[in-house]
């Protein structure tokens, strides 16, 4: 019924929305099935909704608005200043996004310029474990974080 984007950090980030425009909202989402999933591969990942308006629609969807899928990408770099690595995945919900049993496709590492780039053509149910090279270094390039999100 709707697009949720989920960003899933290293730890919680105490004021994440204060990186962001104030149209948008993080919703913890770790106690989900997604959630959960995520907690598995790191028990101190903070997962987040990341929405405008009640969805993401407006920012994560290919035809989205321009002005919010601008304001999304400069929220994501300024975030990715303190936590160095995220992952977000992009998933259309049919039903109740607590326990919808999404399946991921794969996960693909991507730099955070490739990724802001990318964004909202970003393909849906594929984890982007998006990495920016400012903290850990171009040389290493795709390669293994010491972060597991
Ligand atoms: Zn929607």
């Amino acid at each position: 019924m709707c697009y949720l984007l989920t960003v899933v950090v290293p730890g919680r980030v105490g004021g994440i929305e204060t990186y962001f425009d104030r149209r948008f909202q993080f919703l913890d989402f770790g106690d989900s099935f997604v959630g959960r999933a995520y907690r598995k591969v790191n028990p101190s990942s903070a997962v987040y909704h990341v929405v405008s308006g009640g969805c993401s629609c407006d920012f994560a969807k290919k035809a989205g608005r321009k002005e919010m899928i601008q304001l999304f990408k400069e929220g994501f770099e300024r975030l990715m200043v303190r936590v160095s690595v995220a992952s977000v995945l992009n998933h259309w919900y049919h039903g109740l996004c607590e326990e919808e049993q999404v399946e991921v496709k794969r996960e693909e590492k991507v730099l955070l310029d490739e990724f802001l780039e990318l964004f909202p053509r970003i393909e849906e149910d594929v984890k982007y474990v998006i990495k920016n090279p400012a903290f850990w270094g171009r040389k290493s390039g795709k390669g293994d974080v010491p972060v597991r999100v």
